[in-house]
């Protein structure tokens, strides 16, 4: 089969021939109809993430081994099924739920495999959809699209996913204020279902004018270029001089999570999702004070996406694709989302 896949850090994705895997056991041989191009899958193409004080903490030493097939956003048709699984057919939408546990750890055992203490992801630490086809271990990791295109449901396996988690924990309730940081692929699905899901008070900061002017369209009810006007002051303007009852980060660098956490209201919740890396200094007397509360988010688990994809299927929100790229443009892909240049979400169809 065609695939594109990662050699080396840094180096263009290698478009080889490769064997296309046979389903064995309870694996499902899913043909890609669309692998959306998430900026994690940029992260792991530059080999790692930003740490504290200019360090930079390697995938390779957190278990990705190369080479690898990223992509972790897969939809597509079932192509052939491994003789023990069951509930899905030949030819059959579906959605692939890629944070795969690696099953007896806590959170697997919780049915948050996405929170496994051994992932093994797809797209990640095991061969994703940036090819013509993707092993999926299992039919528990599959989601039966009906109305929803492939193209359009891909993305939310990660983006949308991510975003849905993020909200819940952001505990987000309606008219609260809630900010969004980054209204890139994750924000813009972020403004769409935190309005789905409660009716808070959305400010939404970036850098670029052309993606705040989508995020007003999508629903943002204020906006901040914070290469403009300091976000700090702007979103304590919207609220009374008190600050934001929860902030989402889908940047989380040095620079976003300082002023995420400086315009916190007390009580306020900050959830960081990005992986931009850096470091955030703490006034931690500040924390207990302000009864503060920092939350990580990583993707989500299976019975949100298939909330969310319900969700999709009943039209709640809008699919922010905006470009399609051949497989054997992937390079291209991730350098346009490098650059700068993707509004919301790429995909790659092979
Ligand atoms: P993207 O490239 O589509 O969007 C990034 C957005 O951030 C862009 O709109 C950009 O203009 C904006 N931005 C950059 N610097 C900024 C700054 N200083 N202030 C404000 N806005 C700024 O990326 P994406 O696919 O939406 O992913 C965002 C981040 O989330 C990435 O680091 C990605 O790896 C990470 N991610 C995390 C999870 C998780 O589960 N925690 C899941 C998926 C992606």
């Amino acid at each position: 089969m065609k695939s594109a896949r990662i050699l080396k850090p840094n180096e263009p994705l290698s478009f080889e021939e490769i064997e296309t895997p046979k389903p064995q056991g309870e694996q499902i041989l899913v043909r890609v109809s669309a692998a959306g191009v998430c900026h994690s899958d940029l992260h792991l193409w530059e080999g790692g993430y930003h740490g504290p004080q200019g360090t930079f903490m390697k995938a390779e030493d957190r278990g990705v081994k190369f080479p690898l097939i990223p992509g972790h956003e897969v939809a597509g048709k079932i192509e052939s099924l491994g003789k023990d699984a069951h509930g899905f057919k030949r030819g059959d939408s579906v959605l692939v739920y890629p944070w795969v546990g690696e099953g007896s750890c806590p959170a697997c055992k919780a049915g948050d495999e996405n929170l496994c203490d051994k992932p093994k992801s797809l797209g990640v630490y095991q061969n994703g959809g940036y090819a013509e086809y993707i092993i999926v271990p299992s039919a528990k990791y599959l989601v039966k699209l009906n109305k929803l295109k492939e193209s359009e449901a891909a993305p939310l396996a990660c983006s949308g996913l991510t975003a849905y988690t993020a909200i819940k924990n952001s505990g987000a309730a309606d008219g609260e204020l809630l900010v969004i940081i980054g209204a890139g692929g994750l924000g813009m699905m972020a403004i769409q279902i935190s309005k789905a899901l409660a009716k808070p008070r959305v400010v939404v900061i970036d850098i670029d004018d052309k993606r705040l002017d989508e995020a007003r369209k999508l629903g943002a009810d204020f906006v901040v270029n914070s290469t403009k006007e300091d976000a700090v002051t702007a979103v304590k303007g919207l609220s009374e001089g008190l600050g934001a009852d929860a902030v989402i980060d889908f940047v989380n660098s040095s620079k976003t999570s300082l002023s995420g956490i400086s315009m916190l209201r007390r009580r306020g919740r900050l959830v960081l999702v990005g992986l931009f890396g850096g470091e955030l200094q703490l006034n931690l007397a500040l924390i207990p004070l302000r009864a503060f509360k920092i939350i990580g988010s990583y993707t989500g688990n299976y019975r949100d996406l298939v909330e969310l994809v319900a969700l999709a299927e009943k039209g709640a929100f809008k699919n922010v694709v905006s470009q399609t790229f051949k497989l054997n443009e992937a390079n291209k892909a991730l350098s346009e989302l490098k650059g700068g240049r993707v509004l919301g979400r790429a995909i790659i169809s092979p």
